[in-house]
């Protein structure tokens, strides 16, 4: 594969040195210009990232907030990963999986696959995100296979509805091979978008190939796959210098595809098992960098969604989504097997978890806080399964279609999971929530269609969307 050219680290550095200041006037401007909700230009993006002074940072969390609820409505989309295999071939500096440490590894066969899948439906959870490790011996037709066996479970009134996929990068035959078997959206994450920091921390296996790494969506999307995740690690090198390179690869991906990512994740490093650079980088994000951030994501790819694992602790959660966040893994175990097991053996610490799962509320009890905070708990899947996908989701987030949409699958999700999983108070918690957004909603055919399906649901169907 030749030197990929996406990132230009000479001129993201003369970007960020020429955009410093606490310049009032031109912070005014650019927050103006971001409630537009087209974007801001990559000067502006950079000039945001140098603002230090607390009350602008407010102004900026708080334009973010007005853009997400803006396309997504109050909506938050909540889901899981499902890790099946810890084994690894790469030697990446950061991660609890890499290959050279002595940990308890685990390959889920598909028996177990259907135990954690059964788990994740009696939680009440739609959505999943398929986590592996770069296994040898998980081939596309293998992990085609997981995709297919997760999709295949029904549990009473239960089932998942969509399977998004972290797994390494691929050929494009091997894409199509889970294109057939109905992968959501596929996610990976670059880690750094500096060079040297990059090889600096990937020391084998084919991970260690950034080039090959940075070309992964062109190869996705060439497989018909037009939902795809990105990301990057935070704390590895400079976030300044991060967020403008993710920046220079969306554009590479809008300019020679027509469609950026649906989504956009926010690992920050935590501790991992034989791993100290979560206490010795010197790029370490501090919370307020960490919020800074998120907000500015938010206002320059406004139509993205926008990612939060349990890596983060209840606090910094709640703060989050006052800040743009629009999904959240909930009730998550880290470890393949690791929902089917024993209560008693459940794996709090690290014994061969990827990392350490900080927010460790159930999903029950996140749907509570959710509720209480305003936000409707969602477990939508409609835009994929009504093909609203790629280019046309973001053309309808782009012109702000998309959050009626979110709004009332939201409603309809919940009302699901009301029926059949909600504890007591998280049951009144969420019918609130739910009464509360439909005395908001304008009296006309749309709000019609969606109390009858709300009564059809409460009636015993399932799985009705817009
Ligand atoms: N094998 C896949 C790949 O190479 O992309 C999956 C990688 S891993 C299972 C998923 C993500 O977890 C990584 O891309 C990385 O960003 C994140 N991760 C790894 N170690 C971490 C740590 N110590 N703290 C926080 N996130 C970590």
């Amino acid at each position: 594969m030749k030197t990929s050219n996406i990132v230009n680290e000479t001129v993201i550095n003369d970007t960020i040195k020429r955009n410093s200041g606490n310049d009032l006037r031109k912070f005014d401007e650019i927050i103006q210009k971001s409630l537009k909700m087209s974007g801001i230009s990559f000067e502006e993006v950079a000039f945001l990232l140098n603002v230090t002074d607390e009350n602008l940072i407010n102004k900026l969390t708080a334009a973010a907030v007005k853009v997400k609820e803006a396309i997504y409505g109050k909506r938050i989309v909540l889901f899981a990963p499902l890790y099946t295999s810890s084994y690894c071939s790469n030697e990446c500096k950061y991660c609890g999986f890499k290959t050279t440490l002595g940990i308890s590894r685990k390959r889920l066969t598909n028996d177990e696959i259907k135990r954690d899948t059964e788990a994740l439906i009696n939680m009440g959870h739609k959505r999943i995100l398929m986590v592996a490790a770069e296994d040898p011996l998980l081939s596309a037709s293998t992990l085609a296979g997981q995709i297919e066996t997760i999709y295949s479970i029904k549990h009473l009134n239960g089932q998942i509805r969509r399977v998004n996929v972290n797994v390494a990068p691929m050929s494009v035959e091997d894409f199509r091979i889970l294109k057939r078997a109905g992968i959501g959206t596929y996610q990976c994450f670059q880690e750094t978008y500096h060079r040297d920091t990059y090889s600096e921390m990937h020391l084998r296996g084919s991970k260690s190939d950034y080039d090959n790494r940075i070309h992964v969506f062109d190869r996705c999307i060439e497989a018909g796959i037009d939902d795809f995740g990105m990301g990057f690690l935070f704390g590895l090198y400079d976030v300044k210098f991060e967020v403008l390179a993710l920046l220079q690869h969306v554009k590479f991906l809008e300019d020679r595809f027509g469609i950026g990512p649906h989504t956009i994740s926010i690992p920050r490093l935590e501790s991992a098992e034989g791993s100290d650079i979560s206490k010795v980088s010197p790029f370490l994000v501090n919370d307020t960098d960490f919020i800074k951030i998120t907000a500015i994501l938010r206002l320059a790819v406004p139509y993205t969604g926008i990612i939060l694992s349990t890596r983060e602790n209840q606090v910094m959660r709640n703060r989050l989504l006052d800040v743009g966040v629009s999904q959240l893994s909930a009730g998550s175990i880290t470890n393949p097997g690791g929902y089917s097991e024993e209560k008693s053996s459940k794996v709090k610490e690290l014994d061969g978890a990827q990392f350490e799962v900080h927010d460790q509320r159930s999903l029950d009890e996140m749907i509570y806080h959710a509720c209480l905070s305003g936000f409707i708990p969602s477990f939508c899947t409609g835009c994929y399964r009504k093909g609203r996908t790629g280019e046309v989701f973001q053309d309808m987030a782009k012109e702000k279609h998309i959050g009626s949409y979110c709004s009332m699958n939201a409603i309809l999700t919940l009302q699901e999971y009301v029926e059949d999983y909600a504890s007591p108070q998280t049951r009144k918690a969420a019918e609130k929530t739910i009464s509360e957004q439909l005395s908001v909603l304008e009296e006309n055919e749309n709000k019609k269609s969606l109390i009858e399906k709300l009564s059809r649901i409460k009636s015993g169907q399932r799985d009705l969307m817009y």
